[in-house]
């Protein structure tokens, strides 16, 4: 993969999955710009990579003036946008739906689902008048399989999903591509929180239960994800778009057995 010449913004690129795709572009060649609330995360992520090759922006992907605000930053520093790693998610409370909170729900929805629309409102614009560019937006294997307990971070992936598909049917004659990453478990701070929230005195036991029901027996890494990512966005991946890469381990392939 080379990316040499390109631009990748990343949004949830202070840390996890989007943290590791900022390094992975960086790695191949592009400038990088990183976008996130938590500014120590963004503003250390862009230090590794060094101030030449990246910038840091602080926003939050759910209004519209921190999104127009970190396009025109990535356009003023390098130019360009190739590459959008649509990334930043939250995962609201694990509690069944018959007691979801309903300001839960927005706050998810607000962040999975209109942060993805904004930035996809925003980006992709530029990749219209460009005449190139490649989009990869962050759903989850929640948004292929209901998972108990999580109703609003479900629905919202299901609606990434949606959005991908749109967004690539839209695009696909000007050449845009546009794809979903479906991660399973990710050992980030995501997965960390769900274990402590599920259960509090004994998180540890959560990862020995969830792997048991992954054929690899483990939880993936960010830059198990961030690899699809890349590859998503680079020429390998040309004649693919509106498509949803699970990374899971095997666990929708094959959940756990009779055996
Ligand atoms: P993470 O918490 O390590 O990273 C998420 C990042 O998004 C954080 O840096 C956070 O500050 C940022 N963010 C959250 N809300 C934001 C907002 N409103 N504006 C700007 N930035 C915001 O978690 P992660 O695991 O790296 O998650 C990245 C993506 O991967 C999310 O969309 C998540 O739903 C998805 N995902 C994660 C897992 C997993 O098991 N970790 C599995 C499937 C999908």
């Amino acid at each position: 993969m080379d990316f040499k010449g390109k631009v990748a913004v990343v949004t949830g690129g202070g840390n996890g999955i989007g943290r590791a795709a900022c390094l992975g572009f960086a790695r191949h060649g592009a400038k990088v710009v990183v976008v996130d609330r938590d500014a120590g995360g963004a503003e250390a992520v862009a230090a590794e990579i060094g101030r030449k090759d990246a910038i840091a922006c602080i926003a939050d992907v759910t209004r519209a003036a921190d999104v127009q605000a970190y396009v025109k930053a990535a356009l003023d520093a390098f130019g360009s946008i190739d590459c959008f790693h649509n990334n930043a998610g939250i995962e609201g409370r694990i509690a069944a739906t018959a007691e979801y909170e309903e300001a839960v729900f927005d706050a998810v929805m607000g962040v999975n689902v209109k942060g993805v629309f904004l930035g996809l409102r925003h980006v992709l614009p530029v990749m219209v008048r460009q005449g190139r560019g490649a989009v990869v937006n962050t759903a989850s294997i929640a948004g292929l399989v209901g998972t108990p307990g999580m109703p609003a971070y479900v629905a919202s992936k299901h609606a990434v999903i949606g959005l991908t598909k749109v967004a690539a049917g839209e695009l696909g004659p000007l050449g845009i591509r546009v794809n979903a990453v479906c991660p399973g478990p990710i050992a980030t701070r995501m997965i960390e929180d769900i274990a402590r929230q599920v259960s509090p005195n004994n998180p540890e036991g959560v990862e020995e239960r969830y792997t048991a029901g992954i054929p690899l027996r483990r939880y993936g890494t960010a830059e198990e994800v961030a690899n699809v990512v890349l590859f998503l966005c680079s020429d390998l991946a040309g004649n693919v778009t509106g498509a949803q890469y699970v990374v899971d381990g095997g666990r929708t392939a094959a959940p756990a057995g009779v055996s």
